[in-house]
């Protein structure tokens, strides 16, 4: 087992990977920036030690004094949340050279999916349905014309090293073709330092759905099933559910079991997230994250499986603790990310919290570090908390899901509270019925 895990991030998840320390008898090391000197992690760790200042590239993101924290308080593990470090191939092999586990997957690996061509080439080869477009990269029009009529129009033409939704253009048509392959170039450059873009079928109206992957490294892999994230403002995520209201057992069972196999096939190691766009009954495979997401709580709500203790018994090379038999589904979760923003404009509303009372009651969990007094530093992003809800049905969480947001109390800020309070008044989020378009189109006519 190992014996002190160092926490390389901050907020929520810090808090929640100290917590599944805790449980497992390990001691843990906080690393904060000067401006969260006051956070509950950093309160709750058994030793903290500053990082650096506010920005974060001089702090959480600043691998050097990183490894300096861990030699200095004997840590021999590094567990790096989401964000951040948690996908930099680099930190991981640095670490290791050092002699203090990473925990997540191989540096390889990381690489690997984090390039988005080379992540769809061995997606497809492990046997996952991506969607139809170029082989790699297209710099050349004529040959993304010639693409582009093969696979059919619209298509979109996307950055190689993109993230975030960025350095992405969709053309109808020929005639568009030419000034988005341009543009998207351009703009991959810009963002990027890369202009390498490639060509893939536009999907109109797809939902979000993605696949939750656990693997030993040694060629044991199991899929928890899947979590819908279809509700998104400028491809962030906002709410996400499990299970995909869009999903029957068969296809739940067929597209988890295709994602195990892949898993096991790679040997992958750790926690990881296979996500796909799904348009009439089609998975095409968007990209894999290789670490743990935001969204995990919906999944342990559903499995009663706690994913972070999994990935620390896996980095301990104890394996995982169940097999793909024992994985059973029960009930619905629904996770709505509190940010602190204006519900409206989604201005960030950083500040003082005056009064705090989060919710309470049967299956219901709040996964927060802010407390009554705590001050949101403008620094970092807006996620201050997450509200997830289990029920047996879909329509029981939804209904224990409103009385929730009722009881939350988040005074001295604005918070996105109201909009999921508004949401649930909908007839089409009653229904499941939404893709990747639907939250954008409603906060427009709103
Ligand atoms: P990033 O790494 O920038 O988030 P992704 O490949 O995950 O890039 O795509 C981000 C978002 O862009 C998707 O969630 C989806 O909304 C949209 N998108 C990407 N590829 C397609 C496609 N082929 N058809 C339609 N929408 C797409």
């Amino acid at each position: 087992m190992l014996s002190k895990i160092l926490i390389a991030n901050r907020g929520e998840i810090a808090l929640r990977v100290l917590r599944a320390c805790k449980e497992l008898g390990i001691s843990t090391v906080a690393v904060h920036s000067s401006a969260d000197a006051d956070a509950m992690h950093v309160r709750l760790a058994d030793e903290s030690v500053c990082i650096g200042p506010p920005a974060s590239r001089d702090s959480y993101l600043n691998i050097h004094q990183i490894v300096a924290a861990c030699e200095i308080t004997g840590s021999d593990a590094v567990h790096p949340g989401y964000g951040f470090l948690s996908e930099n191939a680099k930190f991981a092999e640095i670490l290791e050279a050092h002699g203090i586990t990473f925990i997540g997957p191989t540096a390889e690996h990381i690489q690997v999916m984090g390039d988005k061509i080379t992540a769809k080439k061995t997606a497809e080869e492990l046997g996952i349905p991506v969607v139809p477009g170029s082989e790699g990269e297209v710099s050349d029009e004529r040959e993304a014309v010639r693409i582009a009529s093969e696979i059919g129009y619209p298509v979109i033409i996307k950055a190689t090293a993109g993230g975030g939704g960025r350095g992405m253009k969709v053309a109808n048509n020929e005639s568009e073709l030419a000034i988005a392959l341009a543009t998207a170039r351009t703009e991959a450059g810009a963002a990027f330092g890369n202009e390498s873009v490639y060509i893939e079928k536009y999907l109109g109206k797809p939902r979000h759905i993605e696949i939750q992957v656990m693997g030993d490294g040694m060629g044991n892999a199991i899929h928890l099933g899947e979590r819908d994230c279809s509700l998104q403002r400028r491809h962030q995520k906002v709410w996400e559910e499990a299970n995909s209201p869009a999903l029957n057992e068969h296809q739940r069972q067929e597209i988890g079991m295709i994602c195990a196999n892949a898993m096991k096939k790679l040997k992958y190691r750790g926690a990881g997230t296979i996500e796909f766009l799904y348009e009439n009954g089609g998975f095409y495979f968007i990209e894999m994250n290789t670490r743990l997401q935001v969204e995990h709580p919906v999944t342990e709500a559903i499995t009663g499986i706690d994913l972070v203790n999994e990935q620390i018994r896996i980095a301990s090379g104890g394996g995982l603790s169940v097999s793909q038999e024992d994985v059973r589904f029960n009930g619905h979760a629904i996770e709505c990310r509190i940010n602190a923003e204006d519900a409206r404009t989604f201005t960030p509303s950083p500040g003082r919290i005056t009064h705090y009372h989060p919710p309470g009651g049967l299956g219901v969990r709040v996964d927060s570090g802010v407390y009554q007094g705590y001050s949101i530093p403008p620094y970092y992003d807006s996620l201050i908390g997450k509200l997830i809800v289990h029920g047996r049905t879909r329509v029981e969480c939804m209904m224990r899901l409103r009385r929730a947001l009722g009881e939350f109390v988040i005074d001295g800020i604005n918070t996105t509270i109201p909009l999921f309070m508004d949401l649930l008044d909908n007839q089409d989020i009653a229904n499941g019925d939404y893709d990747i378009h639907w939250l954008e189109k409603y906060l427009d006519v709103k």
